[in-house]
């Protein structure tokens, strides 16, 4: 396992165990980022490649967070789906929205082939319909991506087409979208923060930042340091806590879970998904899996609202697997590990700025692999000066959650349990 990290199928499987030292007396820099996953790293590489010097901050280990431990998929579009968006933001800006989610994965795929990511990065996503009302969705929403948007790496496949793609018997119908990606989530990101070291950025683990302050410079302090910097990225989504209470009213932090199986057979993980594609239902608390690169089920399903995880994790689990496939009865259980993300209200990223050198991104709401990839981007693009597809990120309204950063949990607890009843009412 990497040391550092929590113990999980992607720590036991990680390819590198380089480490960076702790942040000891002042320095300074152009640009501080707080936060080693996808968002902080990402955009520590892009400011490196524009000329910014940068400094990461990170509280434990590089990838430690959800970065290190989600379920991989790099879908494409937002989170939130398109007609959502076209009634948020209207039809011209969701076609922006749209081809920037586009953009995010390919910045992904190039990511991995610039700086030769080895994550098992892999082609495809096939969405399935838990209800029937979900697929006659499904076959809508194929065919508005294709007349609307122009998006032809997408099909509707019918009850008797799932037959050969997977042995789950659970589903209605499914959208299989090529244009998708999955990848080692954990992999991928220690691979960003090696190419961003190799670009010049100064990476500090064990650092956590404990308070900041200051206007024209900022100064940013740890334990056993500081940093004193032009510019400012809050990149800590879900392990905000009470860093910036400006911004953490406007996300909720939630617990997913995930395990994976112990390896199997070639013929018995292909039966499970037939190509090789990661694979997700339409539960609105979803589950998701894939295979891995040794051809383990890597199964996420089931949330938690609390500050604790499950003290079972991998039983916790497993019987949402075994809803979808139980010839997985007699299959060992290898690990199980939990994460905690950020949501937002409406399921699209809060980005934007406290002050003109003081930025944020978080809130990506379990669509994180591109989108925070995509968000340290536009950052770097903002700081370099040209900040409209920032802007365009950072215009769509965001709420706060009902009761702000203090009483947002009751609301919130109430309104997934209703929702995940409905889950199993059908
Ligand atoms: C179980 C699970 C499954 C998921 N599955 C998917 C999926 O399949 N596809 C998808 O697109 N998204 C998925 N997500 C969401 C995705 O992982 C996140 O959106 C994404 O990783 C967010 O990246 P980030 O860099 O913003 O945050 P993180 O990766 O969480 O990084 C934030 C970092 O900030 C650090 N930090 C916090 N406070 C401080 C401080 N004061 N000082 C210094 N450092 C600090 C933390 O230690 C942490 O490492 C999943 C998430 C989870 C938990």
């Amino acid at each position: 396992m990497l040391y550092g990290h929590i113990s999980s199928y992607y720590s036991a499987s990680a390819n590198s165990a380089h480490s960076w030292p702790f942040l000891q007396g002042e320095i300074c820099t152009d640009v501080c980022i707080i936060g080693g996953g996808y968002t902080g790293l990402s955009a520590a590489l892009h400011l490196q490649q524009q000329g910014f010097n940068t400094v990461v901050l990170e509280a434990e280990r590089m990838g430690w967070g959800a970065s290190g431990r989600n379920g991989g998929h790099v879908g494409t579009g937002q989170r939130a789906g398109q007609e959502t968006l076209e009634k948020i933001v209207g039809e011209e800006r969701a076609k922006i929205l749209w081809d920037l989610g586009l953009e995010a994965v390919d910045t992904v795929c190039g990511l991995v082939d610039q700086f030769e990511i080895d994550c098992d990065l892999k082609y495809g996503d096939l969405h399935v319909a838990s209800k029937p009302l979900h697929a006659t969705e499904l076959r809508e929403e194929v065919a508005m991506l294709k007349q609307k948007y122009g998006y032809e790496q997408v099909r509707y496949v019918d009850r008797d087409g799932l037959k050969e793609m997977t042995s789950s018997k659970r589903f209605y119908g499914g959208m299989l979208n090529e244009g998708a990606r999955h990848l080692h989530p954990l992999n991928y990101a220690l691979g960003l923060a090696k190419a961003a070291d190799e670009l010049g950025a100064t990476l500090y683990e064990q650092s956590r930042v404990i308070s900041y302050s200051g206007k024209d410079e900022i100064l940013i302090n740890t334990e056993a340091g500081s940093v004193r910097a032009r510019y400012l990225i809050l990149a800590c989504n879900g392990y905000l806590g009470n860093l910036e209470p400006r911004t953490a009213g406007k996300i909720m932090p939630i617990n997913n879970f995930m395990l994976a199986t112990e390896p199997l057979g070639q013929d018995l993980a292909s039966s499970l998904i037939r190509n090789d594609t990661s694979m997700s239902d339409s539960l609105f608390v979803i589950d998701y899996w894939k295979l891995s690169g040794d051809n383990r089920l890597l199964f996420g399903g089931g949330e938690n609202y609390s500050s604790r995880f499950p003290s079972d994790i991998k039983g916790f689990v497993r019987k949402y697997m075994l809803k979808i496939y139980p010839e997985l009865e007699n299959t060992r259980i290898d690990y199980g590990w939990g994460g905690t993300l950020a949501i937002t209200l409406n399921r699209m990223p809060h980005i934007g700025r406290l002050q003109p050198n003081l930025l944020y991104a978080q809130g990506y709401s379990g669509h994180g692999v591109p989108t925070a990839t995509f968000a340290g981007k536009l950052i770097a693009e903002a700081l370099a000066g040209t900040a409209e597809r920032f802007d365009v990120m950072a215009d769509v309204p965001t709420h706060t959650f009902p009761g702000g950063t203090l009483l947002r949990w009751p609301g919130l607890v109430a309104g997934m349990l209703y929702y995940s009843l409905r889950d199993r009412l059908g």
